[in-house]
């Protein structure tokens, strides 16, 4: 198992590890925000749990470049308020769970 995490350092000393499968899930390009939530759900069935970034640039925004060669760019701000969502394992072991039999 590799570092699947990133870790941001915000303006006032602290910091948030952010999973690479949650910035991808949440990515919020034309291509990955659908209106409908199903569409969602099954975009999650599908997603690659071995992401990683070839490239990363933290600002005003993280700017993400994934190594499928989609980009994602999530605002400072929506980060820092999503932060707690972010550093769970919750995503990774729903699924784990939906890949196991029995
Ligand atoms: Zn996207």
């Amino acid at each position: 198992m590799g570092n699947r995490k990133v870790k941001l350092e915000w303006d006032d000393g602290s910091s948030s590890e952010f999973h690479y499968i949650w910035l991808r899930d949440n990515c919020a390009c034309d291509e990955c925000k659908h209106p409908d939530a199903w569409e969602r759900l099954l975009d999650n069935v599908e997603l690659n749990l071995d992401i990683r970034p070839t490239h990363l640039e933290f600002g005003d925004a993280l700017e993400v470049e994934w190594d499928d060669g989609h980009q994602t760019s999530l605002s400072a701000d929506w980060l820092r308020k999503n932060a707690m969502a972010g550093t769970g394992e919750m995503l990774v072991e729903r699924h784990q769970l939906c890949g196991t039999p029995g």
